[in-house]
């Protein structure tokens, strides 16, 4: 392992920030050493990591996800815990908005020094994007992170990317407006451990308590989960920080509960698992396509496939004949 590495790897474990900002950085990194070194580092970081509580939030943009953040981030703060905030911003061009928007995003969590807040990552095809979160959880575990969010505006693929590598997985919805309005659609609502109901404040108190009604009867349709978990749905203000202790107690009973009844440990190794196939099929693909996509023989093959000269079998096996 050569100094560099050495020096990132001591920095992290000792839970500095800019250490760990920095392996983020090389882990996220497309260069080929880079790559070579995030792998070292990371075999190197991973007798310290898994002892997290992977938190995922999502909810479309506007329903108040940074803000909830920033309040519940600092609520965690106050009661000792060490808490990190990623990302995952699966669309390709962000909007001057969005970027605007991300200074002034969390900004007392930024300033806490008990919290971590990565900005995210520029954006990138989904599965990349993925699996460098997956990594960049790791490094806040192996930093001494006690709750790691992973944050996802809430549309397309990057729900089921952040449920599958998050061991409790947030909704954040408004009251007012069915879910179809919301864009939520009922996959992700029955992906969902806990509802919560932001923005339940001022005049919008009564429609709250209704939409808790209407969403805690919704959820009682679901199919009954594995888990043996019943979906609590509550209701809170992030601006004025209320409902966050009854948000984070039903997460203790939750963790205990799937602690005690061997959930979590299946659900972690199932996950790891996914993540392996997936890596790997990643690595395949892309290696197969730097070798052969610039062989005149892989252009011909396409061609026949297109005008119906070849089957998709037979182009396949004289792929991999090579
Ligand atoms: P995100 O796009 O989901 O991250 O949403 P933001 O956190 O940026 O919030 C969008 C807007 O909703 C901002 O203007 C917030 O101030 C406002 N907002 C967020 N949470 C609350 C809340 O609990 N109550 C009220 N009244 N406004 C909120």
């Amino acid at each position: 392992m050569d100094d560099s590495i050495n020096y990132l790897l001591r920095g992290v474990q000792q839970e500095d920030r800019i250490a760990l900002s920095r392996a983020i950085t090389l882990v996220e990194s497309k260069h080929p050493s880079h790559q070579k070194q995030a792998e070292e580092l990371l075999e190197a970081i991973l007798p310290k990591t898994g002892n997290s509580f992977r938190l995922g939030i999502t909810g479309v943009p506007g329903v108040g996800k940074s803000t909830f953040i920033d309040a519940f981030g600092s609520y965690l703060t106050a009661l000792g815990k060490k808490v990190a905030v990623l990302s995952i911003d699966p669309s390709s061009t962000r909007t001057k908005g969005s970027i605007l928007g991300d200074k002034t995003r969390m900004e007392r969590l930024s300033r806490n020094p008990s919290a971590f807040v990565r900005p995210s990552p520029s954006a990138n095809q989904l599965g990349g994007v993925a699996q460098k979160t997956r990594e960049s959880i790791l490094l806040c575990e192996a930093a001494g992170y006690d709750v790691v969010i992973v944050e996802t505006v809430g549309v397309g693929q990057s729900e089921t990317a952040v449920h599958d590598m998050v061991d409790f997985f947030l909704l954040l919805m408004l009251s007012g407006g069915g879910d179809e309005l919301q864009g939520i659609k009922r996959g992700i609502m029955e992906m969902a451990d806990m509802i919560l109901i932001n923005k339940v404040d001022g005049e919008n108190m009564k429609a709250g308590a209704r939409a808790k009604k209407e969403y805690k009867r919704a959820v009682h349709l679901f199919p009954e989960n594995e888990k043996g978990w019943n979906i609590p749905v509550e209701t809170v203000s992030s601006t004025e920080s209320r409902g966050l202790s009854t948000c984070w107690n039903h997460m203790t009973v939750y963790l205990e509960k799937v602690q005690g009844n061997g959930y979590l440990e299946k659900s972690r190794s199932e996950q790891t698992l996914a993540w392996f196939r997936e890596a790997l099929r990643q690595k395949l693909e892309q290696d197969f396509y730097e070798k052969y996509g610039a062989n005149g023989e892989i252009n011909r093959i396409i061609d026949a496939i297109r005008n119906g000269s070849l089957s998709i079998r037979s182009a396949i096996s004289n792929l991999l004949k090579e």
